[in-house]
């Protein structure tokens, strides 16, 4: 298989963590449209947010995800890259997406752990809890949407790499 892998899911459910294991073991490249916006642009997402609105960044971003699309590649998306019907077509079209699906109170936990508030504004402006669990019942059914394989990621990165892998190449794992 050399099409693209696009991991999608929350913030936190570990799409960069588990993206970059995978493209190693894989021997692929390794994109996150988060870091090449920043890289490209100089920003940060909360400083596009602020300059462009919600609408400005997703609009960068779904530039980003085209640009960065490749075959050998592992590509890691930004949570709301779901919401827009041509990015989920776009992914689904060009290769194989996973979704890694972690329930709200682990990703709470992880985000408590590693905030870095300064590159994750608020969607909401509501407290962390209530704001991942409003987030999650608002995509759920996109990130199942975009989906090829629906993954628990709520085990140790290496076990979710393993299972992915599993589920890639069935017959070799
Ligand atoms: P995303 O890119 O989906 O926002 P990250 O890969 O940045 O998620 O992971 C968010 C935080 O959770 C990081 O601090 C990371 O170390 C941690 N993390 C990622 N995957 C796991 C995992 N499977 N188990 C525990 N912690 C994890
Ligand atoms: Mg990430």
């Amino acid at each position: 298989m050399t099409q693209p892998i696009f991991m999608v899911g929350a913030r936190g459910c570990g799409k960069t963590t588990v993206g970059q294991a995978l493209s190693q073991i894989l021997g692929y490249e390794f994109s996150d449209t988060d870091q090449t916006l920043l890289q490209v642009s100089g920003l940060s997402v909360a400083q596009i947010v602020e300059k462009e609105g919600w609408s400005g960044f997703r609009d960068r971003e779904s530039g980003i995800l085209q640009a960065v699309s490749g075959k050998n590649k592992v590509i890691a998306t930004g949570g709301g890259i779901v919401l827009s019907a041509a990015n989920r077509q776009f992914m689904r079209s060009q290769g194989c997406v996973i979704y890694l699906k972690v329930p709200a109170n682990e990703l709470l936990r992880r985000l408590k752990a590693f905030p870095e508030e300064h590159q994750r504004p608020s969607l909401t402006g509501r407290a962390m809890t209530d704001e991942i669990e409003q987030v999650l019942a608002q995509r759920e059914a996109l990130y199942q949407e975009a989906a090829h394989h629906v993954l628990d990621a709520s085990r140790t990165p290496d076990d979710v790499v393993f299972a992915i892998l599993q589920q890639l190449h069935p017959s070799a794992a």
